[in-house]
C-alpha cells in the first residue's frame, strides 16, 4: 500500500518521489525558485488572461505559500 502523494513544489499528483517532471532540472532536482516561480506566473496568466501580471504574481506567491517546497522561501515569506 502506498499513499496517494503529490509533487512538493506544485500540488500535482504524483506516483513516486517529491516533485513531479514540470519542476525539475533534467538532472531530477528542484528547480531554482525564480524559474519555478517564472512558469506559474505565465501558467496562471494563461488560465486567466484578463488578470493583471501584479494579481498573477500575487495568485502564485499565495499558492506557492502552501508547498512544502516553497513555503520556508524568504520570497514566499516576503522576509527581504
Ligand atoms: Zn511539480
Amino acid at each position: 500500500m502506498t499513499d496517494p502523494t503529490s509533487c512538493e513544489s506544485c500540488g500535482m499528483p504524483l506516483e513516486t518521489g517529491r516533485y513531479c517532471t514540470h519542476c525539475t532540472t533534467d538532472s531530477g532536482r528542484l528547480q531554482p525558485f525564480e524559474e519555478r516561480f517564472a512558469r506559474m506566473v505565465a501558467w496562471q496568466e494563461r488560465r486567466n488572461p484578463d488578470q493583471s501580471r501584479a494579481d498573477a504574481e500575487a495568485a502564485t506567491l499565495a499558492y506557492l505559500a502552501a508547498m512544502p517546497a516553497w513555503r520556508d522561501h524568504p520570497q514566499v515569506t516576503g522576509g527581504d
